[in-house]
């Protein structure tokens, strides 16, 4: 049995495995890479893939640095089945149908300017019509039920709790050498995140294939941030503030208006308007809300007892920039979440620039900021930013809250991985920068006394 890594190797995007039986060849998730210059060279089919003689792709969860290239599939030759939760199959349609219009809308950017220079044009990726070809491959499955995937090789999905239909990906192949067991990890929830249940234990492979995001630290415990976020929000009520929130369309948004839902329900604050300013967005709080059966016992519990979270009448949705454009005169209390989460782009740049400059205006971060964006600026504390060219003072209230991540820390990955520890396997560390799985691979090492492998892109690992 070979696992070959096309991706999230010593990264955090571009998650991509190639498994090869001898009898079959199947790919674990085909992510896109994230980032800027020599990430955009690396989105293609890698050619040891050969997509034609793939017998299956099994799909973790929905996000985009799992899902992103899947539509190159379709025209480097592959027709077969995509497996993944049911969920997974609605998120990523919304996903990759975002992603292409992006992608056209970045391309169409730079055409215009390197027309003037007299350059040669660039391509997207792909468009709607590879999208749409390779949604067509989707096939669901359930959590805990095993589905014979390939000639030989079985597979089954456990829950992983990073997002609804999320799942870790157990494996069993018939080889030569006899039965091979492999698990992936894909991302693994933290204890505790709001709507998804707790990751479930897979049970234990010869070789486990683990993501190390937060392999070296332990983000806030979820009672201390929405400790913080209950402050933010009762002393924005008080002061009629309107707040801010850039986030990202799917999972992160779910989250807060669940956060708000608690709130609201058990009377800790009046209903406010919540503006969902992000027809993706919306999309994704409409798939969520169509599987109750798959969130966890709390928020099944909140959502019998809350007559409010039923109806959702406090939840707004603003599908047309016209709809987005109103919210400049919508009084406070209020809070407006639009994208995107780290304010590169998107509908929360003109809230920013309506909003910054007003001492009454509240902007709370509830994720990464990555080094460069404007939402890194503003957290670090800039007194000045430009939006569109403007230059605007910054006089608004930023709070950043660290504890939303839907990514298990250091202490919590241990958890996970202990009960498989058992039968003394590989320990294979993924998607994570090596300032995360470096120090989660020492903390292997000692605790479980097991091999750890940190592989690079392109390096096979064989047993
Ligand atoms: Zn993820």
């Amino acid at each position: 049995m070979k696992v070959t890594l096309y991706g999230a190797a010593g990264e955090v995007t571009g998650s991509a495995y190639l498994v090869e039986t001898g009898r079959a060849r199947v790919l674990v998730d085909f992510g896109l890479f994230q980032g800027h210059g020599k990430a955009e060279k690396k989105n293609r089919v890698p050619a040891g893939l050969r997509a034609r003689g793939l017998d299956a792709v099994l799909i973790t969860h929905a996000h985009l640095d799992h899902v992103g290239r899947l539509p190159l599939l379709v025209p480097a030759g592959y027709r077969g089945p995509i497996y993944a939760h049911e969920v997974t199959a609605e998120l990523a349609g919304l996903v990759l149908r975002d992603s292409a219009k992006v992608q056209a809308h970045d391309v169409a950017r730079l055409n215009r300017k390197r027309m003037r220079a007299g350059k040669p044009l660039l391509q997207p990726l792909y468009g709607e019509a590879e999208v749409n070809a390779v949604l067509e491959l989707f096939r669901p499955v359930d959590y805990g039920v095993w589905t014979e995937v390939a000639p030989g090789v079985r597979a089954r999905w456990v829950n992983a709790g990073h997002m609804l239909g999320s799942g870790s990906i157990e494996l069993v192949a018939e080889t030569a050498g006899g039965l091979r067991r492999v698990v992936f990890s894909g991302d693994v929830g933290p204890p505790g995140l709001a709507l998804v249940p707790d990751p479930e234990e897979p049970a234990p492979g010869q070789v486990v294939f683990l993501e190390s995001t937060y392999g070296d630290r332990d983000n806030k415990s979820p009672a201390e941030t929405l400790a913080e976020f209950r402050a933010i929000i009762e002393s924005a009520v008080e002061q009629k503030a309107r707040v801010l929130v850039p986030a990202f369309a799917i999972g992160r948004t779910q989250q807060i208006l669940y956060h708000l839902d608690e709130l609201f329900c058990a009377g800790v604050v009046k209903p406010f308007p919540v503006y969902l300013d992000s027809p993706m967005a919306i999309e994704a709080t409409g798939i969520y809300a169509r599987h109750p059966d798959l969130f966890d016992a709390e928020a099944r519990a909140l959502q019998r007892a809350c007559e409010l979270v039923r109806t959702h009448r406090h939840v707004i949705p603003c599908p047309t920039p016209e709809d987005s454009m109103r919210l400049n005169d919508a009084p406070g209390p209020c809070l407006i979440m639009a994208g995107s989460g780290m304010c590169t782009g998107g509908r929360i740049l003109h809230h920013l620039k309506h909003g910054l400059w007003r001492p009454e205006t509240v902007v709370m971060f509830v994720g990464y900021q990555v080094e460069g964006s404007l939402g890194r600026r503003l957290v670090d504390g800039a007194r000045r930013v430009r939006i569109f060219g403007e230059e605007i003072a910054v006089r608004a209230r930023i709070h950043t809250l660290n504890g939303f991540s839907a990514h298990a820390g250091q202490s919590a990955l241990l958890r996970w991985l202990e009960p498989l520890t058992r039968v003394g396997p590989r320990v294979v560390l993924t998607h994570g920068e090596p300032r995360g799985r470096q120090p989660l691979a020492e903390q292997i090492e000692r605790r479980f006394g097991l091999e750890v492998l940190q592989p690079e892109f392109g390096e096979t690992v064989e047993w």
